[in-house]
């Protein structure tokens, strides 16, 4: 069978090149053709041998995953849904400002962490993706970008994993995939454009400081243990105080010199001025030395089917963000994005899969009894529209 290039990091990819009998330097003319200039046709690739180009042909191919839909927001937001086989989709989201492009990037086929907050959480999980499957949506997303805008330049400055799955259960592939994205031949990303979203898996927070240290995101959601049990169930092996600690492990070695929380705000579950005040105090205990060590992005949640949950009201929003900001921890609230294209994530993909075991895993789950029942039918779970906002 042949070879996916796009599994390969450099390294990875020269020692492929030497096992059939070429210099390293190819590897390096190959690894641009793939991710700097989006080729996938070995004919195409002009200055590689015609000999070299005939093994490529016999060994590798360079492929992508098939699209099965895109949807485009009017204010430049693109969803696009990926087959990952067996009935199986991902889904990737790139959100265009001013001064950045950034692409969300799934990680996993659902996601076995399940907060109860999630729309893929809800879902259970399938699996992990490959490396190649991990990059294939930048690949992909650079390549429609240029020739959709027709632009040479690069598009995509920032890459979030913080699509469907937790990057950290998947560490395997995703240290490769990064690999290829903050390469000066790949994607040339720097490590403070691409952040690992997650959920708290302490183990590989350490790791992950260690083999590549690129910007943290961490989902807190709960100012004390007893909620954040509940709303990430994942709490109950790593708790709070571990987490934390965690966190502190990890700035030394981080891009930038501070941790972001994510916090979404649920209706009357975690978002009242006790909670507020509760996390500043675990903001407080957990600092180590002076100054700014974490930033909190407040997310603004957006019901869906069978979570049971409520968006927070906008005075809630405003009064929690600005209970933080008072207490001197650098606040913002997430805009929202690509509500026209319902761009909540793990909701498309979810409708790709067979959804009986789905309804069987969703009613034996316990309800957090904080809801009313007049819950909007569709939007994105954490982010009123924000596409890569489910964590
Ligand atoms: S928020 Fe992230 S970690 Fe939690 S269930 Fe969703 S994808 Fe998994």
């Amino acid at each position: 069978m042949a070879d996916n290039l796009l599994d390969f990091d450099l390294p990875g990819l020269a020692a492929w090149c030497e096992a059939r009998g070429e210099k390293r330097f190819r590897a390096t003319q190959l690894f641009r053709w793939i991710h700097q200039r989006g080729e996938s046709d070995f004919d195409q690739m002009s200055d590689l041998a015609r000999p070299f180009r005939e093994k490529l042909k016999r060994d590798a191919v360079v492929e992508g995953l098939p699209v099965l839909s895109r949807h485009d927001s009017a204010d430049g937001t693109i969803k696009w849904l990926f087959d990952v086989g067996n009935g199986e989709a991902v889904e990737t989201v790139f959100i265009p400002e001013d001064d950045r492009g950034t692409l969300c990037v799934s990680s996993q086929a659902g996601c076995a962490v399940g907060c109860r907050f999630c729309s893929t959480g809800h879902q259970g999980f399938s699996r992990n993706l490959a490396t190649h499957e991990i990059v294939a949506q930048l690949w992909y997303a650079e390549r429609f970008l240029r020739a959709h805008l027709g632009r040479s330049d690069r598009v995509i400055t920032n890459v979030v994993m913080m699509g469907m799955g937790e990057p950290l259960q998947n560490y395997g592939a995703l240290v490769p995939a990064m690999r290829i994205m903050l390469d000066d031949h790949g994607y040339g990303l720097s490590r403070r454009r691409l952040t690992v979203s997650t959920s708290g898996v302490v183990p590989m927070m350490d790791r992950l400081a260690t083999d590549c240290p690129v910007a943290l995101a961490v989902s807190l959601h709960a100012p004390d243990d007893a909620l954040r049990d509940e709303l990430v169930p994942l709490n109950r092996k790593y708790p709070l105080a571990e987490l934390l600690d965690a966190c502190n492990r990890y700035l030394p070695h981080a891009p930038r010199d501070f941790i972001t929380f994510e916090y979404c705000l649920l209706d009357g579950v975690n978002d009242q001025p006790v909670h507020a005040q509760r996390l500043i105090e675990l903001v407080r205990q957990h600092r180590r030395g002076g100054g700014v060590w974490c930033k909190f992005n407040l997310i603004p949640f957006n019901p869906f089917v069978g979570s049971g949950l409520r968006r927070s009201t906008p005075e809630a929003v405003s009064a929690f963000a600005r209970a933080l900001n008072d207490a001197g921890i650098v606040t913002t609230v997430r805009k929202t994005r690509g509500d026209d294209i319902d761009a909540a994530c793990g909701q498309l993909a979810g409708d790709v899969r067979d959804r009986t075991r789905v309804h069987e895993r969703l009613s034996k789950r316990r309800v957090i009894p904080l809801v009313s029942a007049d819950l909007p039918t569709s939007g994105n779970p954490t982010s009123g529209g924000t596409p890569y906002a489910t964590r």
